[in-house]
C-alpha cells in the first residue's frame, strides 16, 4: 500500500484486522504536514444536497463509533453546525432539505434567535442560520495515530520514509522503492497529491490546488469552546468554514476564495495575500470577538471530477485499487473509507461502493480551482 494519509492508514488498519499481511510505505512519517491529512480539525456533517454522501456520512458516523470502541479514544467530537447565508439562498434551503430528509432534525435559526443562542456571530438583518445537531470535529491528527497503531497492533508494517519510485503492473503488482522493490498480490495507492504522478492515467482527471486555514485568538477563550460554539459554514462570497477553539488555542478559519493549482511536488507554503485578506476580512465583519491571527497553514486538496471520489481499479491492471477520497471533503469518512478499500482490494463488494467512484473521465485543463461539492 502506497501512503500512509486517512485513505492509506485506513485501509491498512482494516486489512491487518482481517488478518491480511500489510505493508504500507510513506515517504515522509505519519502525521506530516505536506499532504493533506494534519492538523487538529476537520468538520464531520451529514448535510449533503447529494443522498449518496448525505448516507454515506451517516454509515461513516457508525464507523467512527466502532473505531473509537476498538481504540478506547473519543475521535468524534459533537459540536452542532451552523449553515449561515441570506434567508432563502438556494444552497442553505438544500442543506435544510437533505437534513429534513435524513431525520436529521435541523433548525432554522432567524437573526434573533441566533444572536441569542451564539452572540458570538454578528450577522447580517437578511441573513438566517440552520442549526444541524450531528455535526462536529474529526481530528487527523488523533485519527492518523489511532489507525497506524491499531494496524501495527494487528502486524501491519508502516514504513516511514520509503518512497514509492514507480510501479510496475501484473497480476503480482511490483513497486520499485528507495530501498528496493516490493512486490504484492494487491496494491493500493493513496497517494494523495502525488497519485498523478505515480499513475501519469489520472493526471488529465485530478486537480491539485492548495488550499490555507489560519488560527484566531479569542478575546474570551470560553465562548468559542466547542460547547458554546459549534462548526460553521457560509453560503456567502466567502465560502467559509470554520471550528471552535479545539486543540490549538485559536478559532480555525478557512476561506474558500482562490486556490492556486499546484502538485504534491512543486506546492508552497505560502498563503496567497488574498487569501490571509478575505479570512481577515470575515472574522473582523463576523465573529469580532476573535480576529487576532495567531497562525495559518496551507494544505493540499486533490479533486477528482464532480467532487466525487476514486475508489477504483487501475485502468490497466485489475490487481491496483486507486484511491483518492479527498476532493477537499473527504476526511469525514475516513474509516469507513478503509473499509471499502479492504474490501476491493480483498475482491468483495462493500454495500457502500458507489458507482460514482469510477475511474474518472478526464476534465479539461483548467488553472482554476473548481468549487467544492456543497461545501465540506
Ligand atoms: C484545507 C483542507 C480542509 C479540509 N477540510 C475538510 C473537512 O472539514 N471535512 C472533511 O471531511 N474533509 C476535509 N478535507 C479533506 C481531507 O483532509 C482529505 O479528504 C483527506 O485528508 C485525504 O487523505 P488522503 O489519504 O487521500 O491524502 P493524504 O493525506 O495527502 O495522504 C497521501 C499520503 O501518501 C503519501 N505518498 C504520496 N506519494 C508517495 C510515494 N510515492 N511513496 C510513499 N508515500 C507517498 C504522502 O506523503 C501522504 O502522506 C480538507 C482538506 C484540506 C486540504
Amino acid at each position: 500500500m502506497i501512503g500512509a494519509g486517512a485513505a492509506g492508514s485506513a485501509a491498512a488498519y482494516a486489512l491487518a484486522r482481517r488478518g491480511q499481511e500489510v505493508l504500507l510505505l510513506e515517504q515522509f512519517h505519519v502525521g506530516h504536514e505536506r499532504g493533506s491529512s494534519f492538523g487538529p480539525s476537520r468538520i464531520f456533517r451529514l448535510a449533503y444536497e447529494e443522498p449518496d454522501y448525505a448516507g454515506l456520512a451517516q454509515a461513516a458516523l457508525a464507523s467512527w463509533q466502532a473505531l473509537e470502541v476498538a481504540s478506547g479514544q473519543p475521535l468524534y467530537w459533537r459540536t452542532g453546525g451552523l449553515d449561515l447565508g441570506p434567508a432563502g439562498t438556494p444552497s442553505l434551503e438544500a442543506v435544510y432539505a437533505s437534513l429534513d430528509a435524513l431525520g436529521a432534525a435541523p433548525q432554522r435559526l432567524a437573526r434573533r434567535e441566533l444572536a441569542r443562542r451564539y452572540p458570538q456571530w454578528q450577522v447580517p438583518p437578511d441573513w438566517e442560520a440552520v442549526y444541524s445537531p450531528e455535526a462536529g470535529i474529526v481530528s487527523p491528527e488523533r485519527t492518523l495515530r489511532v489507525l497506524t497503531t491499531l494496524g501495527r497492533q494487528h502486524g501491519a508494517r508502516v514504513l516511514e520514509g520509503v518512497a514509492a519510485l514507480d510501479i510496475e503492473l501484473g497480476t503480482q503488482p511490483a513497486v520499485r522503492t528507495s530501498r528496493g522493490v516490493v512486490t504484492c498480490d494487491h496494491l493500493i495507492v493513496a497517494a494523495g497529491a502525488w497519485l498523478p504522478r505515480l499513475v501519469p492515467q489520472l493526471q488529465a482527471s485530478l486537480s491539485v490546488t492548495l488550499a490555507a486555514s489560519s488560527f484566531y485568538r479569542p478575546e474570551d477563550i470560553s465562548a468559542f469552546g466547542p460547547e458554546r460554539f459549534p462548526v460553521f459554514i457560509t453560503h456567502d462570497e466567502f465560502q467559509a468554514y470554520g471550528f471552535p477553539v479545539f486543540g490549538v488555542p485559536g478559532v480555525k478559519l478557512g476561506v474558500d476564495v482562490a486556490r492556486p493549482v499546484t502538485s504534491g511536488d512543486d506546492r508552497t507554503f505560502e498563503v496567497p495575500p488574498q487569501v490571509s485578506g478575505a479570512s481577515d476580512a470575515f472574522m473582523r465583519r463576523f465573529l469580532p470577538g476573535a480576529s487576532a491571527v495567531m497562525e495559518r497553514h496551507t494544505c493540499l486538496i486533490t479533486r477528482a471530477p464532480g467532487g466525487d471520489f476514486v475508489l477504483a481499479p487501475h485502468p490497466a491492471c485489475l490487481h491496483i485499487t486507486l484511491a483518492s477520497p479527498c476532493s477537499g471533503h473527504g476526511f469525514k469518512f475516513t474509516p469507513l473509507l478503509g473499509e471499502l478499500l479492504a474490501a476491493r482490494a480483498l475482491g468483495e463488494t462493500h454495500p457502500w461502493h458507489l458507482p460514482r467512484f469510477a475511474f474518472p473521465t478526464p476534465i479539461g485543463q483548467t488553472t482554476e480551482a473548481q468549487p467544492l461539492p456543497g461545501g465540506l
